[in-house]
């Protein structure tokens, strides 16, 4: 299973991809982007669960 996330799915007109086998390492590549490219330093619970839902997950090699 490979989770896969477009950022423009959260932040409109972002082009940014993350795509993980491991959740937990998916969404720390997200946070640290969000800090890097969009001076989101701190994850609240609101944007951590628009984050989740935009989540997708696909079996590996799809
Ligand atoms: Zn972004």
């Amino acid at each position: 299973m490979v989770f896969k996330l477009a950022c423009g799915d959260v932040m409109p007109g972002c082009t940014a991809h993350f795509e993980n086998t491991d959740r937990d390492q998916l969404l720390g590549a997200v946070a640290a982007h969000a800090a890097a490219d969009h001076g989101i330093t701190t994850i609240t619970p609101d944007v951590l669960a628009a984050v989740e839902g935009k989540i997708s997950r696909e079996p590996v090699g799809a």
